[in-house]
């Protein structure tokens, strides 16, 4: 077992930004766990469970231990007419994983196509887009305990997902590792292409769903149409929330700014309420109104295609970037009364 020490962690983060681990593992075997957890670089550091660092923003180095996630593997576990159990472990490229599903016909996981990260992150934040969450396709979930050492399983139900939300980002976070995710999907077909933009690229492209292939490959191109790619421009997708709020907000809202999109999402997509209520608030919207859209401060900036989205455009800080977020924050709050939540993890 090899445990390395002060780890440049620049290319694991998808921001690009510069920090360092005073110790780092990249764990390719479950069984590494064991000599893992008796290790004193391990008992005697804070942790920190590392994916493809995607979903994270580093300000300062990490004073502890950063283990990536490579373990890999996807099994088949059982079926019956209906339904497929399929089991990843948790260092698989979330994407491959997709693509295994659509290319096996399987419906469920199409809409969440191109999502960088690996499967034991996407439980985290319950990761979703068109109208689909990974909590409407997870059945349970292996995980470690940080403290003994012991394995369990959780249940759905036991993830307590919510919008972008999950236990193991409030009452569990860091308490456990996510080793391997086990998902249910459909055998037959289980289209869900409703949600607008989905809809709207169908129509114009004239084009017609047939496989969840069809649904995986529609998804693809619109989402590299619209969003920067990490490898070229650091970033980490949206790095906020949208805004959830309830009817009479809304009307105070809408008095002020009849302009304001909002969108009640429809019962089909059984997307999680946000927070605040059932109504949803683009968080894009209220950035670009501010004036913040394709605006750039010194190294960083906020998109011009996708007002949801921070760059580093070389060289940035993570200093930088959450100060930037930070004003964006407190523009958007003095204009709407409305506080935008942080969907990237600060570390
Ligand atoms: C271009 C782009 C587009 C994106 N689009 C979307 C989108 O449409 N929808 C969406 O929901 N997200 C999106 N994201 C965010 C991101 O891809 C997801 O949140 C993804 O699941 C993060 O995976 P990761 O492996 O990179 O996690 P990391 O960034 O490595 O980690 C994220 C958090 O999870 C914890 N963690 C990671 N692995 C484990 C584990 N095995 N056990 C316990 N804790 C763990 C980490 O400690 C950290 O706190 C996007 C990001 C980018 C860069």
């Amino acid at each position: 077992m090899e445990i390395l020490k002060n780890y440049d962690l620049t290319k694991l983060n998808t921001f690009g930004v510069k920090a360092f681990a005073k110790f780092f593992f990249e764990l390719k075997e479950e069984k590494d766990l064991g000599g893992l957890f008796l290790s004193s670089e391990f008992k005697n550091n804070e942790k920190l469970f590392l994916g493809s660092g995607s979903n994270i923003l580093f300000t300062k180095d990490f004073d502890g231990i950063v283990i990536l996630n490579s373990l890999k593997g996807i099994s088949i576990l059982k079926e019956d007419e209906d339904f497929v159990y399929i089991r990843a472990l948790g260092g698989e490229k979330w994407h491959d994983l997709v693509l295994f599903s659509v290319d096996n016909g399987y419906w469920g996981m199409e809409n969440l196509s191109l999502i960088p990260g690996t499967v034991g992150a996407t439980p985290v934040q319950n990761i979703g887009a068109y109208g689909v969450e990974i909590k409407d396709v997870l059945e349970n979930i292996e995980a470690y305990s940080i403290e003994d050492g012991q394995k369990k399983v959780f249940s759905n139900k036991e993830c307590e997902f919510g919008y972008r939300e999950s236990a193991f980002k409030n009452k569990l976070k860091g308490k456990y590792f996510i080793s391997a995710v086990v998902f249910k999907l459909h055998k037959k077909e289980k289209k869900n292409s409703d949600y607008k933009a989905l809809q709207d690229y169908l129509k114009e492209n004239n084009l017609e769903i047939k496989t969840s292939k069809d649904v995986s490959d529609a998804i693809i191109e619109i989402r590299r149409s619209k969003l920067p790619n990490p490898f070229v421009l650091g970033n980490a997708g949206s790095f906020f929330k949208n805004v959830y709020v309830n009817e009479e907000k809304l009307k105070e809202l809408l008095n002020i700014f009849p302009e304001m999109p909002y969108f009640t999402e429809p019962s089909f997509t059984k997307v999680s309420e946000g927070k605040g209520g059932m109504i949803k608030i683009p968080a894009g919207f209220l950035i670009e109104m501010c004036g913040w859209k394709g605006k750039k401060v010194g190294n960083v900036g906020v998109h011009d295609k996708q007002a949801l989205v921070i760059v580093n455009y070389g060289g940035a800080t993570g200093e930088e970037i959450k100060k930037l977020s930070e004003d964006i924050i407190s523009s958007v709050y003095s204009k709407f009364g409305l506080k935008l939540e942080r969907e990237v993890n600060l570390i």
